[in-house]
C-alpha cells in the first residue's frame, strides 16, 4: 500500500520569491532582543514557505514577513497530527561569515520523516534553499560569540478534511530564532530521571521520526522527571523495559575506563546528527565506538565499579550535556562524581570549533551561507 505524491521532482528547480518585510524590527529593538534571547522565544522578521497540493506539486516558494497562518478548524494537522520538524543552527564565524552544520543531513532526515508519516516528501535541495534564503535575509539576527540562529523547518498537513487518510495538501515552512549560549559559564551536568511508567517508542512506531507527536507523548514523563527534582527524562525500551534508549530530545553516550564509547543502536531512537558526528569524530581519533544495547542495571553496576567513567547527552540545541546523576524509583547514582567529565567536554569543544569554523572540517560538514 503505497502513498504516492506526484510532481515531486519538478520542484527541485523551485525559485524562491523574496519579499522583504516592509516593517522589519528596528535595529535598536533587535539589539535589545539579542542581549539575552534564551531559547525559542525571540523570532526573526521573516519565514520561508513552500506549499504542496496534488495539482501543482510543490509550489509558491516564498521568503516573506513572518506572519500567522490562517487555520481552518478542520485543518488535518489539528486532528491527526501529521506534522514533522527539524532543528539546525547557523553560526557566525570570526570573519563575520555564516556556517550551517550538515544541512544536507537534516534535509535527508526530513524526507524520511515525511515518508514515514505519509506526507509529501520535500526535495532535499528545496529544504536547503529555504534554510539558506532565510539565513541570508535574517543574517542581522545571528548573535555573535557563542550564540547562534536556531532554524526550525517544519511541515503540516493542511487539507481541510476530517477523513482519516494522508492529507492531500501540505505547508512547509522555516522560522528562525536567535539563541544565546545554551549554558552560561559552560555546561552544567544534568540529572536524569529513568522513566519506568512511560515509554517513548516501540518497534514499528515513530521513534526514529522527528514528529511533534513523539514530543506530546513525552511531556508527561518529562513532568515526572521535574517532579522528582531532575532536569530530563531518559526512556527505556518498550519491550523489556531495561535498555537505555534516549532522553526526551537528545541521544546518549557512555564513556568507559578503556577509553571506548558506546551509544544505543538505531532503530527506535531518533537518528541524531550530533550522535552521528560524535561517532565520526571519535573514530577519527582512534576511539572505539560501539552502537550497542546497554541496560539500566549495567549502567548502575558500571558506575559503581568505576568501569563507566562518564555519560553525556547530545543534540543540536545543547550540543553535549554531561550527565551527573541518574535517578529512579529504585535509587540514585552519580556519574563522574556528579561533575562534567573530560571526554564530554573535549568532544563538545571539537564539535563547536568545527561549527564556528575555528577548526578544520575533515568531513566537509560545513556549508558556508555567507
Ligand atoms: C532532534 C532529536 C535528537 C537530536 O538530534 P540532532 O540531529 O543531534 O539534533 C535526539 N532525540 C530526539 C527525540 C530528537 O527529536
Amino acid at each position: 500500500m503505497g502513498v504516492s505524491f506526484d510532481k515531486i521532482d519538478g520542484a527541485t528547480w523551485l525559485k524562491f520569491d523574496i519579499q522583504p518585510a516592509t516593517n522589519p524590527t528596528p535595529e535598536k529593538e533587535r539589539a535589545a532582543r539579542l542581549v539575552d534571547p534564551g531559547f525559542g522565544r525571540v523570532f526573526t522578521d521573516h519565514m520561508a514557505v513552500v506549499r504542496y497540493d496534488q495539482a501543482k506539486g510543490w509550489h509558491g516558494a516564498r521568503v516573506e514577513s513572518r506572519a500567522n497562518f490562517p487555520l481552518d478548524p478542520a485543518l488535518a494537522v489539528l486532528h491527526y497530527a501529521q506534522e514533522i520538524f527539524e532543528g539546525l543552527k547557523a553560526y557566525k564565524r570570526d570573519d563575520s561569515g555564516v556556517n550551517l552544520f550538515r544541512p544536507d543531513a537534516n534535509a535527508r532526515r526530513f524526507r524520511s520523516s515525511a515518508e514515514r508519516m505519509a506526507m509529501a516528501p520535500l526535495p532535499e535541495p528545496v529544504f536547503i534553499e529555504a534554510v539558506e534564503q532565510l539565513v541570508r535575509i535574517d543574517r542581522a539576527w545571528i548573535p555573535g560569540g557563542e550564540g547562534s540562529l536556531y532554524l526550525r523547518p517544519f511541515m503540516i498537513a493542511s487539507e481541510v478534511f476530517l477523513g482519516v487518510k494522508p492529507s492531500a495538501e501540505y505547508i512547509f515552512a522555516v522560522i528562525a530564532s536567535p539563541v544565546g549560549s545554551y549554558f552560561k559559564g559552560g555546561p552544567a551536568p544534568v540529572s536524569i530521571w529513568v522513566s519506568e511508567n512511560y515509554t517513548r517508542a516501540a518497534i514499528g512506531g515513530t521513534g526514529a521520526v522527528k514528529c511533534g507527536g513523539n514530543y506530546a507523548a513525552s511531556l508527561r514523563a518529562q513532568a515526572e522527571a521535574i517532579d522528582h527534582g531532575c532536569d530530563q527524562v531518559v526512556f527505556l525500551d518498550a519491550v523489556e523495559r531495561r535498555y537505555i534508549e534516549e532522553l526526551g530530545g537528545m541521544n546518549v553516550f557512555f564513556v568507559f575506563d578503556d577509553g571506548s564509547l558506546s551509544t544505543p543502536p538505531l532503530g527506535t531512537i531518533l537518528p541524531g546528527i550530533t550522535r552521528d558526528s560524535i561517532i565520526a569524530l571519535a573514530k577519527d581519533s582512534g576511539t572505539r565506538v560501539r552502537e550497542e544495547a546497554y541496560t539500566i542495571e549495567q549502567w548502575r553496576t558500571d558506575a559503581a565499579s568505576g568501569r563507566l567513567k562518564e555519560a553525556f547527552a547530545c543534540g543540536t540545541a545543547a550540543v553535549i550535556s554531561p550527565i551527573g546523576k541518574v535517578c529512579s524509583a529504585s535509587g540514585d547514582f552519580l556519574i563522574s562524581g556528579g561533575a562534567a567529565g573530560p571526554v564530554a567536554m573535549g568532544m563538545r569543544k571539537k564539535l563547536v570549533d568545527i561549527q564556528y569554523g575555528r577548526a578544520a572540517d575533515p568531513h566537509n560538514w560545513i556549508k558556508k551561507v555567507l
